[in-house]
């Protein structure tokens, strides 16, 4: 990994971000830390260069970011596309926010849940496709989720089925997440089987999961596991996967958790660099609480 290759990170002002930037710096990568708050993502850029000395000062840099918010993700992408023209080899989608230390589920919770989690990387993805160095075979995407949304959460079987088909399309899994919606409107989430725990958090990433699925089949024209095995010249491929970190002792767990921000980020670092031949796609990784490191 050299310098010459371009990394995003969202989230990156603290926890598992502002680790994982850290990390990929400390092994040669440019990397862009975003962050919504302009102070808080400075602050962060300053830390890690002080971290790790001189080697930082030219591979962090910040650009502001509020995934949540599309103009941003607008300007997100023009500001980069100034700095570092149609560069981008590897973004990682990790910002993301949780409510749920109640057992009710309120509307504006779960729209900002969802937007954050589920709309937030879905828009930046398509926003900054032109900007991806599709020519290189390192494009990839890692979105990082939760075991929270993983399928043996849902009761609903029919929305299970859906969501387990080859054939799923991005407008089903917006179908689904409005859904969701209305049935937390309606005070009938319950009842209509969405996971009983962390619940819209939960959807927001079971939403995610599904559209990486998606995506990594439609970057995968050859349906093998490996997007960069038969890939012909000219043909825009990449990997994209999801990974789950495990309890982590961050701001979002407060400060619980069975491991510390940089071991997740470390293991979130191994798996965005894993080499073209050994890099799966479509796959969810989990760091399973009881690894030991
Ligand atoms: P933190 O709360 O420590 O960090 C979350 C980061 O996301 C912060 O930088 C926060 O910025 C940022 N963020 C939130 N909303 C937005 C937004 N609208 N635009 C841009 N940035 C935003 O949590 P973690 O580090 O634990 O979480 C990182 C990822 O890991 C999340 O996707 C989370 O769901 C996932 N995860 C975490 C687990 C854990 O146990 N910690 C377990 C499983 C998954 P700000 O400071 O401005 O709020």
């Amino acid at each position: 990994w050299t310098k010459e290759t371009v990394a995003v990170v969202t989230g990156g002002n603290k926890g598992i971000g502002f680790a994982l930037v850290k990390r990929l710096a400390e092994l040669g990568l440019s990397v862009v830390l975003t962050a919504r708050d302009k102070q808080k993502g400075e602050d962060a850029v300053e830390a890690i260069r002080a971290q790790l000395g001189h080697l930082a000062h030219n591979h962090v840099h910040f650009l502001l970011l509020d995934v949540s918010d599309h103009d941003s993700i607008k300007t997100f992408a023009s500001s980069f596309k100034a700095k570092f023209g149609a560069t981008l080899d590897i973004l990682v989608n990790n910002a993301g926010v949780s409510y749920n230390e109640l057992d009710e589920n309120s509307v504006d919770h779960a729209e900002s849940v969802l937007k954050t989690n589920f709309y937030g990387p879905k828009l930046l993805i398509e926003e900054l496709l032109p900007l991806f160095r599709f020519s290189s075979s390192i494009t990839r995407i890692l979105n990082v989720s939760s075991r929270l949304g993983s399928l043996n959460k849902l009761r609903n079987a029919e929305v299970k089925k859906m969501l387990e088909s080859e054939e799923l399309k991005e407008e089903e899994i917006e179908e689904m997440v409005k859904k969701f919606v209305r049935d937390v409107r309606n005070g009938t989430w319950k009842s209509e089987g969405w996971p009983s725990y962390w619940t819209d958090y939960a959807v927001s990433k079971l939403a995610l999961n599904a559209y990486s699925k998606v995506l990594a089949k439609r970057y995968n024209n050859n349906n093998s596991n490996n997007s960069y095995k038969l890939g012909g010249s000219g043909t825009k491929l990449m990997s994209v996967n999801c990974f789950c970190p495990g309890f982590t002792q961050t701001s979002m767990t407060k400060g619980k958790g069975t491991h510390t921000a940089d071991q997740a980020a470390s293991l979130a670092a191994i798996l965005t660099l894993l080499p073209p031949h050994h890099l799966p796609t479509g796959k969810f990784f989990l760091l399973r609480n009881n690894t030991t490191f």
